[in-house]
């Protein structure tokens, strides 16, 4: 049972590094975001990929519209940031090329606006010189109006075509460090788009909901979008596009691949219940006291830990957690694996359920 939130079908993709990680393979599931500050105001991004990676981000990409913010990558490898950085280009192929001399890890270009395939080939060299990846990035917006008309509009089957039809554009240069992107604000589109590609390609997949929309609204298109595709098997890193602070997109990013125990960097899974008339503690507190926490438990192996509203059904509802505690009146039930161990007042529960968890060695 334990190995049950590990063991999804991945489909089988290249493995492609990318700085000091891969995406592809057997790699865990990346998860990304984009900076908001001017790429020109080196320490502004600097604190901003440093806030990034406190929450658990894997690849950085920045907008590079000028030579300064070329600089910037440069400055930002000599600060030794962590996380791998990617310059999204657009038009300008020469901010590709120079991007790649400043030792980016991976570029992001839409080869429909970058010009004529010269260009495209001189970045491609580039790249395969410098062993770095290109990611192919199509959205609804950068579909050619040959495929919009044929398939009357940007719908799945036009933004997979067009996403294909730029794959081979860079096959045609023997490029093949190629990881894949097929973005809509449309759940439902994106997810079939990405299953076509899918099925028609064996790079790498970046998934994500474009437009998506605030926190609370975008949060939700992305965790049915991308997780749809992630319980089928596709996608190798991610992106909750967010009008919000980038960090959120990263909590919500690793939210969704922990809710399918796909999260390697999260090894606590807490499950709590949804509250009903025998609850008589306060629940809610409880379990953001406890999720506010979670970087304090310290296990080496993937548990899960339940905060149950009741005694009567708690503990045998929540069988398959490793610990728990459950609501009594003004207290809780330490409970292990269904077993009912002692009770703890209810101030000090979230305390004595995370020392309990770390002196037992679960
Ligand atoms: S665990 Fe108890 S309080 Fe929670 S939903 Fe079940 S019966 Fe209700």
């Amino acid at each position: 049972m334990e190995n049950y939130r590990y063991n999804l079908f991945r489909r089988r993709t290249d493995k492609i590094k990318v700085g000091k990680l891969y995406i592809g393979g057997d790699s865990p599931i990346s998860v990304q975001s984009m900076t908001n500050t001017p790429t020109e105001d080196f320490e502004a991004t600097l604190a901003q990929v440093r806030a990034l990676e406190d929450v658990g981000c894997d690849i950085v990409r920045m907008a590079i519209p000028s030579l300064e913010a070329v600089r910037t990558i440069y400055n930002l490898k000599v600060a030794g940031v962590k996380s791998a950085l990617v310059a999204d280009i657009h038009f300008d192929y020469r901010l590709a090329l120079e991007s790649a001399e400043a030792g980016i890890d991976k570029i992001r270009i839409n080869p429909g606006n970058i010009g004529e395939n010269a260009k495209i080939k001189a970045v491609a060299d580039k790249c395969a010189s410098l062993n770095i990846p290109i990611r192919i990035g199509v959205n609804s917006g950068s579909v050619d109006k040959k495929i919009l008309a044929k398939h009357g509009g940007a719908t799945a089957e036009a933004l997979a075509e067009s996403a294909l039809e730029n794959i081979a554009l860079l096959e045609q240069y023997d490029f093949n460090k190629i990881i894949v992107a097929v973005k809509s604000s449309d759940v439902r589109r994106m997810i079939q788009a990405n299953r076509i590609v899918a099925e028609s390609c064996s790079y790498p997949m970046h998934i994500g909901v474009t437009e998506a929309g605030s926190d609370k609204s975008g949060s939700i298109k992305g965790a049915v979008g991308i997780g749809a595709l992630l319980a089928d098997g596709i996608g190798d890193t991610l992106r909750v596009s967010l009008t919000a602070d980038p960090t959120t997109e990263i909590k919500r990013g690793r939210e969704i691949l922990s809710a399918l125990g796909l999260d390697v960097k999260s090894l606590v899974n807490i499950v709590s219940c949804p509250t009903c008339g025998r609850t008589k503690v306060d629940m809610m507190n409880t379990v953001s006291r406890l999720e506010d926490r979670i970087d304090e438990i310290k296990v080496t192996r993937p548990i899960t830990v339940a905060v149950m509203g009741c005694a009567v059904n708690g503990p045998g509802e929540a069988s398959e957690a490793d610990i728990g505690i459950a609501g009594g009146d003004g207290e809780f039930l330490l409970f292990k694996k269904g077993q009912k161990i002692r009770k703890l007042s209810a101030e000090n529960a979230v305390d004595e359920l995370i020392k309990e968890i770390n002196s037992s060695q679960l």
